[in-house]
């Protein structure tokens, strides 16, 4: 009897990850110094973006996504409902309205189809933008959605917080990277610890507009600029003279320009994250090797519904499966301290969604996936060991039955 907790993903600090953050610590910044602009720049790099903000957290990666791209009251925007509440709130932090459109149960990923009905039965320039998800680390088609998008007007955000490293075919049979941006307009990433990448709490978000990227940068601390060619006020105003003599702004002189936030992130987490981001590749590829195992084990099982085979370009953030009896194989994990995990309840059915009507019925394929599936343990650290404790569980409770 294994008596440790087998959690459904944790994070992996190692002995360098804490050197580099005890150096931050001892340098001259904490907040927004150099470390921000280089695991700016890297993150940049690794998904083959032009541009990275770095944020205080992915709700604020998200939120700032949705006031860079204007979202205003009363604007409508899809997203899926199986994907965590921030997908979705951000749209709500600006006053807007979520619409939720139903996943493909072969892929748990939004159903285009789906969205390509609700695009059409309405007039165009009712929906302002589409939130697809990379859920599970499961790259979305976003040539597909550029498409769409571009046949209506709309602007994507894509949410690639389960994808870092994680990619999908386009037709030209080119590898396209999760959060390049090369058809989303912004993608969002957190570096919470369950995630691939881990800061303790930490965002970026991507894009390759220069624009978009100048107003996060503002977003991300008050609206505030310090750079003399955007200011607004005269250099008389600024010194805080009449003279016209006058011919530079004073030192101490910023400007606020439009309502922004605190969403920092602090520069010893920006070192972690560098430290994180350079093993991001080892733990990518022990990600899909715990993966195969996963799809070994459980090939020809008949009480597994879920997919199987290797799924090209997937980042494996989790590994899910459908079962009968979903209940009572979580309880008794648990019991034997493998704590799997459910992604996610319906978020169109949370408490706070159905207030604006939506109720059961309106996402079928969501509801039935949600009764069946479980997360079970992955991430770079479990062994093999743990790995088969996990699945032969999993056969002795569906053998007993
Ligand atoms: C984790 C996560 C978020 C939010 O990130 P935080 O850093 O926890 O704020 C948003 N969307 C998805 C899909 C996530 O998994």
């Amino acid at each position: 009897m294994i008596d440790k907790v087998i959690p459904y993903g944790r994070q992996n600090i190692t002995q360098d990850d804490i050197n580099v953050v005890i150096a931050s610590l001892q340098s001259d910044y904490l907040t927004q110094g150099p470390q921000i602009l280089e695991f700016e720049q890297a993150f940049a790099r690794y998904v083959g973006s032009k541009y990275a903000v770095a944020v205080s957290n992915g709700t604020a990666a998200l939120h700032l996504s949705t006031l860079a791209l204007d979202l205003k009251d009363g604007d409508k925007v899809i997203t899926t409902p199986i994907t965590f509440a921030a997908s979705a709130n951000c749209v709500r932090y600006c006053g807007g309205e979520v619409v939720f459109s139903d996943i493909d149960p072969n892929t748990y990923l939004l159903d285009i189809t789906k969205v390509k009905e609700l695009l059409k039965s309405v007039p165009k320039g009712t929906y302002k933008g589409i939130i697809p998800v990379d859920f599970a680390g499961r790259a979305v088609d976003l040539e597909a959605y550029r498409e769409l998008a571009d046949q209506y007007g709309l602007w994507i955000i894509e949410d690639a917080c389960h994808a870092p490293g994680g990619f999908f075919m386009d037709n030209n049979n080119s590898i396209q990277n999760c959060g390049n941006s090369n058809f989303a307009d912004l993608a969002i990433f957190s570096f919470h610890p369950v995630k691939h990448i881990a800061c303790g709490e930490g965002g970026m978000i991507t894009t390759n507009d220069k624009v978009l990227y100048k107003k996060l940068l503002a977003l991300r601390t008050h609206g505030i600029t310090k750079n003399e060619v955007e200011y607004h006020n005269s250099m008389n105003f600024a010194n805080g003279v009449d003279s016209d003599t006058i011919d530079t702004y004073p030192g101490w002189y910023m400007e606020m320009q439009t309502l922004g936030f605190n969403y920092r992130l602090t520069d010893f987490q920006a070192a972690l994250g560098i430290s994180q981001l350079k093993r991001a590749d080892e733990g990518l590829l022990k990600r899909r090797d715990i993966a195969s195992v996963y799809n070994k084990a459980f090939i020809g099982k008949p009480y597994i519904k879920g997919q199987s085979g290797i799924i090209e370009g997937h980042a494996y953030h989790l590994y899910i499966i459908e079962v009968e009896d979903r209940l009572g194989l979580y309880n008794y994990l648990r019991e034997n301290n493998i704590f799997a995990q459910i992604h996610y309840i319906p978020c169109h059915l949370m408490p706070y969604y159905k207030a604006f009507g939506w109720k059961e019925g309106d996402m079928p394929n969501s509801e039935e996936y949600y009764k069946r599936c479980i997360s079970l343990p992955m991430f770079p650290t479990l062994t093999i060991e743990d790995q088969n404790f996990v699945i032969d569980k999993i056969d002795f409770y569906y053998g007993r039955r």
